[in-house]
């Protein structure tokens, strides 16, 4: 049995990760923090639900504990809960610190509280895959290039978030290099969520797909990459 825990996955692309994993004959264990919203999911799915707010370290640990009990190893975690705070001015000089550790707290901060959670269970796994994800909005490279189209977003709460997040993802993946355990960044492309107020020109299911493809990667499969649809992008 493949065993895969996705955050954030009672909407968006989110759920349609579990949707595709569990099409696959994975497990996919719907993580989400409000329970009625989880378990809903978890039904339409046909999927088990573990209650997982990112921000709560002594819940995931919870989490972690269930999982133990439940299945005894983890294969995959999709690391997929994200927010941005709206802010009708988005500026840096206008943006306070406040905002910013918002964000982080889920997108960052809890990114490494879950996944140090479920390390000791991953490395359980004959083939443990992290996915991470990102967007292209936390491209360093992209940002400064004024012929991309996401020049005018320029949301510094979020998009330093995903910044970080690469980063995290790098470190995580130097770190388990000599383990079969792979981490990598996935952007998902501009789709239309709750996030972004349903105005994405992707679908949920699109986005999903990357995240379903380095959830399932080969034994070869890289490790610390920052991938797309159509491959790589520049970090
Ligand atoms: P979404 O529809 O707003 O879903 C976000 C999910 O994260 C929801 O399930 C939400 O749960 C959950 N979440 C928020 N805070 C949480 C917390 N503290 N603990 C656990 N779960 C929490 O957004 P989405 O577009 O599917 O986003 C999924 C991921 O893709 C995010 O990391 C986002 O940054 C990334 N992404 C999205 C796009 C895009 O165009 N949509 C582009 C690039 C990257 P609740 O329902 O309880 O709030």
């Amino acid at each position: 049995m493949t065993t895969a825990l996705i955050t954030g996955a009672n909407k968006g692309i989110g759920f349609e990760i579990a949707k595709q994993l569990g099409e696959r004959g994975i497990t996919a264990i719907v993580g989400a923090r409000d329970e009625e919203l989880g378990r809903a999911a978890a039904e339409r799915l046909g999927q088990p639900y573990v209650r997982v707010d990112v921000t709560d370290p002594a819940g995931v640990q919870t989490a972690a504990k269930w999982i133990e009990q439940e299945y005894g190893a983890l294969d995959i975690l999709v690391n997929n809960a994200g927010i941005t705070v709206w802010q009708e001015d988005a500026r840096p000089s206008v943006t306070s610190a406040d905002v910013l550790r918002q964000v982080y707290e889920v997108n960052v901060f809890g990114v490494v509280t879950v996944t140090n959670a479920m390390l000791p269970l991953l490395r359980r796994s004959a083939a443990g895959r992290i996915v991470n994800m990102s967007s292209e909005l936390g491209s360093l490279t992209m940002a400064m290039d004024p012929e991309t189209p996401w020049w005018p977003f320029n949301l510094v709460a979020y998009n330093s978030s995903k910044t970080a997040l690469n980063m995290v993802t790098v470190s995580y993946a130097k770190e388990l290099l000599e383990t079969p355990i792979k981490v990598n960044a996935a952007n998902p492309g501009y789709c239309a969520t709750d996030l972004n107020a349903n105005t994405g020109f992707r679908t949920p299911a699109q986005g999903a797909s990357i995240a379903v493809h380095l959830a399932t990667l080969e034994a070869d499969g890289p490790s610390g990459t920052y991938l797309q649809d159509d491959g790589p992008i520049p970090w």
